[in-house]
């Protein structure tokens, strides 16, 4: 699969690196230059309510749709594991007594 098929230029390092290119400056007035509308001025502007949920925390992830369909199709797929040292398996590279 080509996965650069999917996405537009703008998902591309060097377009990217071409944004940032040019340095960003701050803005030229200064703060007490700021022409501010009164009506914004006088807006307070308070933290959005929020509150924690009901019950004991979640500690566990979702399952995501991925996860249900591995569960529905008989549980979990084993995956072999070899020594990393000799490439057999059955044991691990702490407990590999292979004379190499
Ligand atoms: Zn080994």
């Amino acid at each position: 699969m080509e996965p650069h098929l999917f996405s537009d230029d703008t998902s591309k390092t060097i377009v990217w690196r071409s944004s940032f290119d040019e340095p960003i400056n701050q803005i030229g007035t200064p703060e007490d230059a700021w022409r501010v509308p009164i009506d914004v001025e006088q807006d307070i502007v308070l933290c959005p309510e929020s509150r924690r949920a009901a019950g004991r925390r979640r500690k566990r992830r979702y399952q995501t749709v991925e996860d249900k369909i591995r569960l529905s199709q008989g549980g979990q797929v084993k995956k072999r594991h070899m020594c990393s040292r000799c490439f057999k398996e059955g044991h691990n590279r702490a407990t590999c007594d292979m004379p190499i």
